[in-house]
C-alpha cells in the first residue's frame, strides 16, 4: 500500500525558483555519486528543461539557449538530453516527443506520468502497485519487460476547475 497521494500538481503560483534550485542541487549530488560529469553547458540546459513543469522538446530547447545568445548545434543539445536522461535526471515522455525534469533522481524508480492534455502539464508518480502488477501480467504472458513508461492523459486539478467555472 502506497501512500495516498496529496495532489502532486504543483499550485499555478508558488515558488519555482525553489523547485530549480531544488532539481539543480540534486542533479549535482546525483552526478557526484555516480560520477558523471555535469557541465556548464548539460547543466543549463537540464535548468531550461525545469523552466517549466510542462515536457519541453529539443527544438524548444534550441530555441530557449539562442534566447539567451548561446549558439548551440542540435547534436550538442541532443548529447545533452542523453547525459541527462542517463543519469536519471530527466524523463523523455514519449507522447509528446519531450522531456520532463525528474522529481527523484538517484532514487531507482520506474514513473508513472499524469499528462494533462490541456496544459500539458506533467506529474510523475511512482505507485508500486502499478509496477507489481505490469511485471506479473507480463510474466504470466513470458514477456520480460525492459523499460517501462506508462503515460496516462488527463486532466490536471487546475485545468478540471477551470472548465467548471
Ligand atoms: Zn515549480
Ligand atoms: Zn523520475
Ligand atoms: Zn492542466
Amino acid at each position: 500500500m502506497g501512500k495516498p497521494i496529496s495532489s502532486p500538481f504543483p499550485p499555478e503560483r508558488h515558488d519555482h525558483h525553489a523547485c530549480i534550485a531544488t532539481a539543480l542541487a540534486q542533479a549535482r549530488a546525483v552526478c557526484a555519486e555516480q560520477g558523471g560529469r555535469l557541465t556548464p553547458q548539460r547543466r543549463q540546459i537540464l535548468e531550461l528543461v525545469w523552466q517549466e513543469h510542462k515536457p519541453v522538446g529539443a527544438y524548444t530547447l534550441l530555441e530557449r539557449l539562442h534566447e539567451q545568445g548561446l549558439k548551440a548545434a542540435p547534436p550538442t543539445v541532443y548529447r545533452a538530453l542523453e547525459f541527462l536522461l542517463e543519469q536519471g535526471l530527466i524523463h523523455r515522455i514519449e507522447s509528446l516527443n519531450a522531456y520532463t525534469g525528474c522529481t527523484a533522481p538517484g532514487t531507482p524508480h520506474h514513473g508513472q506520468f499524469l499528462v494533462c492534455s490541456r496544459c500539458q502539464q506533467v506529474v510523475e508518480v511512482d505507485d508500486q502497485g502499478i509496477n507489481r502488477q505490469l511485471v506479473q501480467s507480463a510474466r504470466r504472458i513470458g514477456f520480460e519487460i525492459e523499460r517501462q513508461t506508462v503515460e496516462i492523459s488527463g486532466l490536471c486539478p487546475g485545468c478540471r476547475s477551470a472548465g467548471h467555472e
